[in-house]
């Protein structure tokens, strides 16, 4: 059960940290570097999971932070900067997500603040926009039920698609290694509608699980 204690001191932290997210988002909006860097300690990380830079990338302190807006917040254009559930507080650090979005995509985000000012800071793409993933209700059935006159079946679309693509139809992607890591790649891609292959130096998928064991 929630006490009055609880809603209080579970109130400060996050409108501690509602209020840093709104001065961050502000500086961003209007693309405010130094705004948007002074809101960072001396002793600051920045992670970025492709939605900022493409890549996975790691800044330190102000310096490296005010270089990476420098560098993306023209094509990012952030901007929806909005506190996800409450913050906690434990040892004066306050944490808590949030949720945000770039002229492609949304994302999620994770920080921390230490004395008021950010220590931590994680942005994550969640989804990129005009593109939305083949999951959940979009999914792609495999099998079409009803009686439909030249119906293909699962395996007449698998056996055309592996004549044609990467023959008549050039993938985009070309993932080397069919393993855990390959195969999970693959799926994501085929759910992002973006044509890829899996090459394996063994002859079946899953092969090298099969020779290890
Ligand atoms: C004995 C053992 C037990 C394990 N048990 C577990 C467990 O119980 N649970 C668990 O979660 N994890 C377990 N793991 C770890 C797990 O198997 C690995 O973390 C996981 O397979 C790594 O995935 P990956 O896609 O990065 O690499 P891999 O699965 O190794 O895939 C790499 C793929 O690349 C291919 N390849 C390599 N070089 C080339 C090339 N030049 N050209 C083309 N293809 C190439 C390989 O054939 C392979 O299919 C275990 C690992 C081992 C060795």
């Amino acid at each position: 059960m929630t006490t009055a204690v609880d809603e209080r001191t579970s109130r400060a932290p996050t409108q501690a940290l509602r209020s840093w997210l709104t001065e961050l988002g502000r500086a961003l909006e209007t693309g405010d570097v130094e705004a948007a860097t002074s809101l960072f300690g001396v002793d600051s990380y920045w992670r970025d999971l492709v939605t900022f830079t493409w890549n996975i990338t790691t800044v330190e302190g102000q310096a490296g932070i005010a270089d990476l807006l420098r560098t993306t917040l023209q094509q990012t254009r952030p901007h929806t900067v909005a506190i996800e559930g409450d913050a906690t507080e434990q040892d004066g650090i306050i944490e808590g997500w949030f949720t945000f979005e770039t002229v492609t995509a949304r994302g999620r985000g994770h920080v921390r603040l230490k004395d008021g000012k950010g220590w931590t800071l994680l942005t994550t793409n969640t989804e990129l926009k005009d593109n939305t993933a083949h999951a959940g209700p979009h999914r792609e059935k495999g099998v079409q039920h009803g009686a439909v006159r030249d119906r293909e079946t699962w395996l007449d679309r698998k056996t055309a698609e592996e004549r044609e693509l990467g023959y008549a139809r050039q993938p985009y992607v070309v993932i080397i290694g069919g393993g855990q890591g390959g195969i999970v790649l693959g799926a994501r891609l085929k759910r992002l509608g973006v044509p890829a292959i899996i090459v394996d130096k063994h002859p079946r998928p899953g092969d090298s699980w099969r020779s290890r064991y």
